[in-house]
This record gives structure tokens, C-alpha cells and sequence, in this order.
């Protein structure tokens, strides 16, 4: 096996350098426990826990190995897991809120380079949420492709693909069913030899069905994998990364699954095209299309050139990411006070020390 084939690149590759000269080994985490990762080198797969300096450098959940990752591996001499002694920086990343501390980022995987935004074309079908998804995937910095499974359940697809094209200019957009496998070639055009791709969309969408049919029969059988936790219990696990038969790698987290906005940015005011195309117009530079006088997206929206639902959920997505912002500016000032603590504290204690002697 290459490491070109698991989605290195002369990036990862200048990164490793100063790490090869030491003897450690590059490799790509495929699935992710609580405490213990399995990686992929060129020649095999392997446990690894991640290294006391990691642990101790890190200063938060983010700086931890998440799926995807490409980390610097150091093999033990006498047997026992292998330790992961850094994680090389991401090409592309996708985050979430980490359970129990909202403002926490986790990564849930890394160095996606595209990203299948599946919606499906039944009763649930929801323009909507796909300009949401839209968002997230320009957060990851990921490539977007729009997936509309079950097209046998819609009289037209084709229809629905022009309509969701208007949404998202320059995206490809796919009409699928993963019922027929011949469809799924669209997708495959996407996840050349070496690429990565993963899925994004709401349960019952058919992303397992999508990703079954990606993988084939054969390697099906090998995606369940039965290892031992950190107590030694066996317990059995989906496999989150996938070579594809094809070459190209599949990412399938449970974290992917479950995806809310995480970043604060620019990215929404991003995603909607038509609505930045309108923003130069407005009276006021820093215009949010809310209530200012002379804006030209309100404009638009009234007298019916910018359909009223696209304004709408573009204010939608811009308050969560407000909400977010406030809370991560929290955590910041929270974080600086907690910082100048412990720097007080060293100092009266350096002090004091000096005062002894
Ligand atoms: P997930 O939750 O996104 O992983 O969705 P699943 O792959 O589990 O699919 C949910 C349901 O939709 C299952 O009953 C599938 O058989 C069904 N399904 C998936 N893809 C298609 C499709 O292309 N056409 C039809 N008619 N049903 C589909
Ligand atoms: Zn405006």
C-alpha cells in the first residue's frame, strides 16, 4: 500500500519531515474510542494511544486525533500499542460542539476533501436543510457535493435538481438511488484514487445505503471490526474509514452523522450567493439585511426577485452563528481570567521563593 492511496499529499509530507529524521512513522487514523485510535501505515493497521506530550501540550478536545487525521506514529520495542506523538496539521476539518461543553470545539474528522451533502428525494425533501449543510461543508473547507437520494420516489428529478442548482451556484448536484448502484457512479467520479470523501445528512436519508453501495458486497463484510476497548472488552465497532475498491477513501463517523454549525465566520453570508449579490447594494456596508434603511436584500425580498425563504433562512443560520459567536467570546474571556489566575499564582509564588533564599 502507498501512502498516496490513504490520501497523503507533499503537504502531510513536508509536515512529517522533521519527524521522519527521528524514526516515526506517518499514518492516518481510521476510527476513533474513547482512549485508543486504530491507524493506518503503508504496511498495516494498528492501536495506538496518543503520548503523554501530546496529552500534555494539548489545550483542548480539537488538539486530539480525530478520524482522518494524519499523526506521527512512534512503535513500541517490546510490543504494546503504539503511541501517537502528534497530529500533523488538517487540510480540512469538520467540527462540532463537544457534548457536555457546548462551546468546546471536538473535530469529528479530518482532511475530508469532499463532502456529500445527501437529502432525499421523498416526502422529507427540504431545500432548506441543504443550504445549512451548505454552510457546514464551507466551514470544513471541504468541497461540497449536493446528493438527492431516492430519486426513484420523484416523479421528476431532474426538476428538483435545476431548482436545487438556483440554490447553491457552482456545486455539483446529483440525482441518486442507491437502489440502483449504476447511479452511484456520479459519486464515484468524485473520490478519485487518494481523495477522501465522506456523508453529511439527516438520518434516514440513505447514507448507509449510499456508502454500502460505494464499498461493494465484498468489502462489506470487513466493515465491522471486533476489537478490544481500553478494559479489554470486546466490543464491535463500524469501520469509520474505508478504502474503496475504486481507490478513494470513505469517512462514515457517527460524529459526521450528527453535524450542527460549529464556526463563527463569515461563512454564511458565503453560502448564499444570490443574497451577496445583492449586499453591495445596500446603503450600509456592514449591512445584515435585518432592519436597516436602504437595504437592497429586504428589497429584493419584498418586491419577490429573492424568493422570501431564502432571506429567511439566511437570518435563521445568521442568529445561530450570533448565538455561537457570543458563547465562544465567553469561553475566550472565561479562558483569559483562568490564564491570568494561574500566571498570578506562579508569580506570588516565585516571589515568595525569593524572599527565602
Ligand atoms: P441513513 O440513516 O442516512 O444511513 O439512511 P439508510 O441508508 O439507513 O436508509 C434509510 C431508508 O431509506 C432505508 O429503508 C433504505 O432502504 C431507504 N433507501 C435508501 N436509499 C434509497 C433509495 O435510493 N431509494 C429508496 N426508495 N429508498 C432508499
Ligand atoms: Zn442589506
Amino acid at each position: 500500500m502507498l501512502l498516496e492511496d490513504l490520501g497523503w499529499t507533499p503537504r502531510f509530507a513536508e509536515a512529517f519531515a522533521p519527524y521522519a529524521a527521528q524514526g516515526y512513522l506517518p499514518a492516518r487514523v481510521s476510527l476513533e474510542h474513547t482512549h485508543i485510535y486504530r491507524v493506518r501505515t503503508a504496511d498495516d493497521e494498528q492501536l495506538a494511544r496518543v503520548s503523554g506530550r501530546l496529552r500534555h501540550d494539548a489545550s483542548g478536545r480539537a488538539d486530539f486525533p480525530a478520524v482522518g487525521d494524519w499523526v506521527v506514529l512512534e512503535r513500541p520495542e517490546t510490543g504494546g500499542d503504539a503511541r501517537i506523538r502528534a497530529v500533523l496539521p488538517r487540510a480540512t476539518r469538520f467540527s462540532r460542539r463537544a457534548a457536555g461543553n457546548p462551546t468546546e470545539e471536538q473535530v469529528v474528522a479530518a482532511n475530508i476533501d469532499t463532502i456529500f451533502l445527501v437529502s432525499g428525494l421523498d416526502q422529507d425533501f427540504n431545500p432548506r436543510r441543504i443550504e445549512r449543510y451548505l454552510v457546514t461543508a464551507r466551514d470544513s473547507g471541504a468541497a461540497p457535493v449536493i446528493v438527492l437520494n431516492k430519486a426513484d420516489l420523484a416523479d421528476d428529478p431532474g426538476a428538483i435538481v435545476i431548482e436545487v442548482q438556483s440554490l447553491a451556484p457552482g456545486v455539483p448536484v446529483h440525482a441518486v438511488s442507491a437502489k440502483t448502484p449504476g447511479s452511484l457512479d456520479a459519486l464515484r467520479a468524485f473520490i478519485a484514487p487518494g481523495r477522501t470523501a465522506a456523508l453529511l445528512g439527516s438520518s434516514g436519508v440513505g447514507k448507509s445505503s449510499i456508502a454500502n453501495g460505494l464499498i461493494g458486497d465484498e468489502l462489506l463484510r470487513t466493515r465491522e471490526v471486533r476489537e478490544s476497548d481500553s478494559r479489554g472488552r470486546h466490543t464491535t465497532t463500524g469501520r469509520q474509514m474505508v478504502l474503496l475498491p475504486g481507490g478513494g477513501i470513505l469517512i462514515d463517523t457517527p460524529g459526521m452523522r450528527e453535524l450542527q454549525l460549529w464556526d463563527a465566520g463569515e461563512s454564511v453570508a458565503g453560502a448564499f450567493a444570490d443574497i451577496d449579490a445583492l449586499a453591495p447594494g445596500c446603503r450600509f456596508r456592514d449591512c445584515r439585511h435585518v432592519s436597516e434603511p436602504g437595504c437592497a436584500v429586504v428589497a429584493a425580498a419584498a418586491d419577490g426577485s429573492l424568493p422570501a425563504v431564502r432571506l429567511e433562512s439566511f437570518r435563521k443560520l445568521q442568529d445561530e452563528q450570533d448565538h455561537q459567536a457570543t458563547q465562544q467570546d465567553e469561553r475566550a474571556r472565561i479562558e483569559q481570567k483562568r490564564q491570568g489566575r494561574i500566571g498570578a499564582k506562579a508569580l506570588r509564588s516565585r516571589l515568595k521563593d525569593k524572599g527565602r533564599t
